[in-house]
C-alpha cells in the first residue's frame, strides 16, 4: 500500500491535467507543491470544489512523483472575498506574482506568512488595491532588487528626505544635485510614501495607513512600470483588468 501523508495549504494555481484531473499548486510553510486531483472536470465532480484558487485545504495524499490527494477538507473558502469584486481582483494580482516568482523567493515561511497577512488585510479593507500594492512593493525585497531608498543611488548622497525623487531606471532615489541629470519617475511627496510602504511592517498597516496610501494612484502604474523595467514581468491580470474598465 503506498504511503498516505497529510498536509495543508492554500490553492494558488490550478491546471488541468489529463482524463478530467488537475493539478493544483498548493502553498504552506513548507513551500509550494503540486497535487493531482481527479476527476475535477467531470459532471457532477465532488472534488471541484478543491480546484479553486484561494481555497484552503486540509488534505490527505499518497506520495509519488505527482502526488495525489485521496482525500480532502476545505478548511477556509474566503467566499467574503470572492463575492467582492475588487478584494477577489487583488487577490488575483498576488497570486498571479507569487506563480511567476515563487521559485526565486527562498524564505518559504516569511512568503506564506506576508501573503496570509496580506490576505487578512484584504478582507477586511476598503482599500483592496492598496494591499496588493504593499505585497508588490515588498515582494521587490524578497527577490532581491530592492530599490534604493536611503541614498542617490548616482552619488550616495544621503540627504534625500527633503528633495529626493525616485527614478525608475536607477532604481532608486536621486538627490537634489543629480535632479539636474535625471528625471525623476515619482515627485517628492510620492517617493517618500513609496519608502514609507517599502519600510513599514506589515503587521502595523490598518485601515487609515491604507486609505492614506490610496491618495497616491500614481504608484500603482509605478510599481507596474518597475515590473516591466527591472522583471521584464507584464501583469495579464492587470492587462485584464484594464480593459474591463
Ligand atoms: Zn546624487
Amino acid at each position: 500500500m503506498k504511503e498516505i501523508l497529510k498536509s495543508e495549504g492554500i490553492v494558488i494555481n490550478v491546471r488541468e491535467y489529463k482524463d478530467n484531473n488537475a493539478i493544483l499548486s498548493i502553498m504552506s510553510e513548507n513551500g509550494l507543491n503540486s497535487f493531482m486531483v481527479r476527476g475535477v472536470y467531470k459532471q457532477g465532480s465532488r472534488t471541484n470544489k478543491f480546484a479553486q484558487i484561494l481555497t484552503y485545504l486540509s488534505f490527505n495524499y499518497s506520495k509519488s512523483n505527482l502526488p495525489l490527494i485521496t482525500e480532502a477538507y476545505i478548511d477556509e473558502n474566503y467566499s467574503d472575498i470572492k463575492l467582492d469584486m475588487d478584494k477577489y481582483n487583488s487577490i488575483l494580482i498576488i497570486i498571479e506574482k507569487l506563480n511567476q516568482f515563487y521559485n526565486v523567493i527562498n524564505n518559504n515561511s516569511l512568503i506564506y506568512h506576508f501573503f496570509l497577512d496580506c490576505i487578512n488585510l484584504i478582507r477586511d479593507s476598503k482599500y483592496p488595491m492598496m494591499v496588493a500594492l504593499i505585497f508588490e512593493i515588498k515582494l521587490l525585497y524578497l527577490l532581491g532588487i530592492s530599490p534604493i531608498l536611503n541614498e542617490c543611488v548616482i552619488c550616495g548622497n544621503k540627504n534625500i528626505t527633503q528633495f529626493g525623487c525616485i527614478n525608475l531606471h536607477n532604481g532608486g532615489f536621486i538627490c537634489q544635485n543629480c535632479l539636474r541629470r535625471y528625471y525623476p519617475s515619482l515627485n517628492h511627496e510620492e517617493s517618500m510614501m513609496f519608502k514609507k510602504i517599502y519600510t513599514t511592517k506589515i503587521n502595523k498597516i490598518d485601515e487609515s495607513a491604507l486609505g492614506l496610501y490610496n491618495q497616491y494612484p500614481k504608484l500603482l502604474s509605478f510599481i507596474d512600470d518597475y515590473y516591466l523595467y527591472h522583471l521584464e514581468f507584464n501583469s495579464k491580470v492587470k492587462k485584464v483588468l484594464k480593459e474591463m474598465n
